[in-house]
């Protein structure tokens, strides 16, 4: 305790820039972006000609990989890598537990005559075939059968990681088993993506435009973080173990002046920011913006906005790229929710987009009467699937993480709706009423015969109670906890698309029967339906009041406000149709899934509840002990003088010891009846039941951290924690 706040100290006060420090008016952004991809550039100079054109289309279309081509696309991949430095090579890949996955395989190998060569060749780079036993498979996979095949995803380019002593080449691929079943979060992604730019097509025929690159879905992750001096991390087994504090009373100050948004950068966190970013630069990924976030310690990062499978890849790597560096700089980089109670946790706001280089947004409202109706049709496909399978948009950000944050006045309930701003409501409003206003204005929007007042509106929403909000050219996914992976949010998200954009060109073929001129009508009465049938999920209102949740409830919305409640929507009925209809997930596959999503629940709060009991119990009750035991001996020496006294600070001690021991022993009888088995009741006891006995813990002992002498308090402080930077 004591040594830990000592050290912080003196991390902070004797920090200096490390050893060389970064110039970049020697090397510029420009030349490290980049660097350390092989990309169409890498790809131009070193592959022949031939070769180059028929992987550019690979990638482009994301068909698949011949193996004559692979051979020479992976020795050309060798040669550059080791140029580079590089020594080893690994299949890099996304298990369910959301974190990333890598086994190294060196280059070399002996060539038989005592000495060795470099050896890479195409069956390498395009299938690697891992140990898989040891991942979560929700039963797809018994241990006899544990391959599984990783594969590499074209779409994702290959790089090189960069260490102190050595840099190895990382190929991004996708993980399945034997049978062929996602044990992974990239395989559904890609399978999601090919069953949306199909239906995407086929509506984007209907009027007329034509498009070589497939329709591709695109996210922008807003990507939150706190940082602390790692000395606290150490002597805090909470945050080590669970990323979360489990004790810690609230500071006297906290974010309640709003002091902390935007603020200026401390040195050592903008020093910090600096190298993620030139780390990034080098990785190819295109971060933009940083920032102070609301709670004290907390940061920013966000990046421009690519392909959703590349931007997914990105954002592991910006996870990863976060915690290491921090280390570099005596910090630690904390991604879990809600590391402090009391303060705002962390989320990721996914920015959402349908569309390709050639058509741009498809949430982008046009300038042409026709590109408008197509942008309303888009979005009544994204606000018909909400209100479909909302409740399988909520599912995919339950985590016990996420809990602790959803709906607690600092992010979007788990009731989900879409905002649309006033205009665009408007605009629906008025097709709903077939009451449409005409405007004499030259730059009106219309659509079809009909006028509509000028788009586009309202695009700097700042409703930020939102789960998902039209704002100006994409939805904005407000929900995704900042730990997560921001693939099953696409993935639900880019299927829900699929089956409305399904809907609707079956809809508009039906009424146009290859008529062209009959599509102005068919799209204004398809719209009027649409909005008649889903506009309950239309809120614009303020997500957080208390009328809203009055109101969504007598709307029919769900309100699944924990990870028990929302994980079976991940098997209703609804949505092994809607996944298995278009191949994203087999049914198999999708209760896999809804196994391990809730085993993890259960296992982080069993852990978090083992945290509990060991930190009472080892070093919270010997410190607020010891305090007793000085408050007793002053009160024995004051009556040796003839004092009569009662020691209130002693009686209060006393009593919030006692009822501290109680809980914890509560908690152990708690723990000691989880019912085993069904994984649901599972679950559904651990937040039910374990939790509220954690946090009567944690009320108590953080009543006894306002009380005990600060000398003696062992854990630091959320003060020491939040403020020294
Ligand atoms: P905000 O105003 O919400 O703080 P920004 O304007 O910086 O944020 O954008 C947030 C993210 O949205 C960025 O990653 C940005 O690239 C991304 N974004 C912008 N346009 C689109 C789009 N059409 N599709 C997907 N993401 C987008
Ligand atoms: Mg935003």
């Amino acid at each position: 305790g004591i040594q830990s706040r000592l050290n912080a100290i003196s991390a902070v006060t004797n920090y200096s820039p490390t050893a060389a420090p970064l110039n970049f008016a020697e090397t510029k952004p420009t030349d490290l972006f980049g660097c350390n991809v092989f990309n169409h550039k890498v790809m131009k100079e070193r592959l022949p000609g031939d070769a180059y054109k028929s992987l550019k289309k690979t990638i482009e279309y994301g068909e698949k990989l011949d193996s004559a081509l692979a051979d020479i696309v992976a020795n050309a991949m060798k040669d550059w890598a080791i140029e580079r430095g590089a020594t080893h090579f690994t299949h890099v890949f996304y298990p369910l537990t959301g974190l990333t996955a890598e086994k190294h395989d060196a280059f070399l190998v002996p060539d038989g005559n005592g000495g060795a060569l470099a050896q890479f060749s195409g069956q390498m780079l395009i299938q690697g075939e891992p140990d898989a036993s040891s991942f979560p498979s929700g039963g797809l996979r018994t241990t006899f059968e544990a391959r599984g095949y990783t594969a590499w995803d074209v779409t994702s380019p290959a790089y090189i990681l960069e260490n102190p002593n050595g840099t190895f080449l990382c190929i991004p691929t996708a993980f399945v088993s034997w049978t062929g079943e996602a044990l992974d979060k990239k395989t559904p992604l890609l399978r999601s993506l090919q069953a949306l730019n199909k239906q995407a097509k086929r509506v984007l025929q209907l009027f007329g435009v034509e498009t070589k690159l497939p329709v591709i879905s695109y996210a922008g992750p807003e990507q939150e973080y706190f940082l602390i001096d790692r000395n606290f991390v150490f002597s805090r087994p909470d945050l080590l173990i669970a990323g979360r504090t489990l004790f810690g009373a609230k500071p006297a100050k906290g974010q309640e002046f709003e002091d902390q948004y935007f603020g200026a950068i401390p040195r050592r966190v903008l020093s910090f920011m600096m190298e993620v970013d030139r780390e990034l630069y080098k990785l190819g990924v295109p971060v933009k913006t940083r920032h102070n976030e609301v709670a004290p310690g907390q940061y920013e990062i966000a990046p421009i906005f690519e392909a959703g499978n590349l931007a997914t890849d990105h954002n592991q790597l910006v996870m990863t790229v976060l915690r290491n560096v921090a280390k570099r700089y005596g910090m630690e980089c904390l991604l879990h929710e809600k590391p402090f109670a009391g303060i705002n946790g962390s989320g990721k706001h996914l920015n959402y987009s349908l569309g390709n280089a050639e058509l741009g947004s498809l949430f982008d409202p046009g300038e042409t009467p026709h590109e408008n109706a197509q942008f309303l049709i888009f979005c009544a496909a994204a606000i018909r699937a909400m209100h479909r399978y909302g409740a399988l948009l909520r599912a995919t950000v339950a985590t016990a993480c996420n809990d602790h944050r959803l709906g607690a006045n600092e992010a979007p309930p788990a009731i989900m709706s879409v905002y649309l701003g006033a205009q665009l409501t408007e605009v629906f409003e008025q097709i709903k009423s077939g009451n449409i206003k005409g405007s004499k204005k030259k730059d009106v929007l219309t659509v079809g015969v009909d006028t509509l007042p000028p788009l586009p509106m309202d695009p700097g929403d700042r409703n930020r109670t939102s789960p998902f909000a039209f704002t100006g050219n994409r939805f904005e996914f407000r929900a995704v906890g900042s730990s997560q992976s921001i693939a099953g949010p696409q993935v639900a998200l880019n299927t829900m698309m699929t089956e409305s954009l399904d809907y609707i060109a079956s809809e508009l073929e039906k009424a146009t029967k290859g008529d062209p001129e009959k599509l102005n009508t068919a799209v204004q009465s398809l719209l009027k339906k649409i909005i008649t049938e889903h506009e309950a999920i239309i809120f614009n209102g303020d997500g957080y009041s208390e009328e809203w949740h009055k109101e969504a409830a007598k709307r029919g919305l769900p309100n699944l406000k924990t990870t028990p409640e929302a994980l079976p929507e991940i098997t209703a009925k609804p949505v092994i149709e809607l996944f298995t209809k278009y191949g994203v997930l087999s049914e198999a596959e999708l209760h896999s899934r809804q196994e391990i999503y809730l085993e993890q629940y259960s296992k982080s709060i069993n852990t978090e509840a083992n945290l509990v009991i060991r930190m009472a119990k080892t070093i919270i009750f010997p410190a607020a002990m010891r305090y007793q035991g000085e408050l007793a001996a002053t009160c024995a020496n004051l009556k040796a003088i003839g004092h009569d006294v009662k020691m209130i600070t002693l009686e209060d001690v006393t009593a919030k010891l006692r009822m501290m021991q109680k809980s914890v022993g509560d908690l152990e009888d708690v723990l000691e009846k989880v019912p085993h088995g069904d994984t649901l009741k599972e679950a559904k006891y651990f937040c039910d039941s374990v939790l509220p006995a954690i946090n009567t813990v944690r009320e108590w002992a953080d009543s006894l951290e306002i009380v005990v002498a600060d000398d003696l308090w062992v854990l630091p402080s959320y003060q020491e924690m939040l403020f020294i930077k």
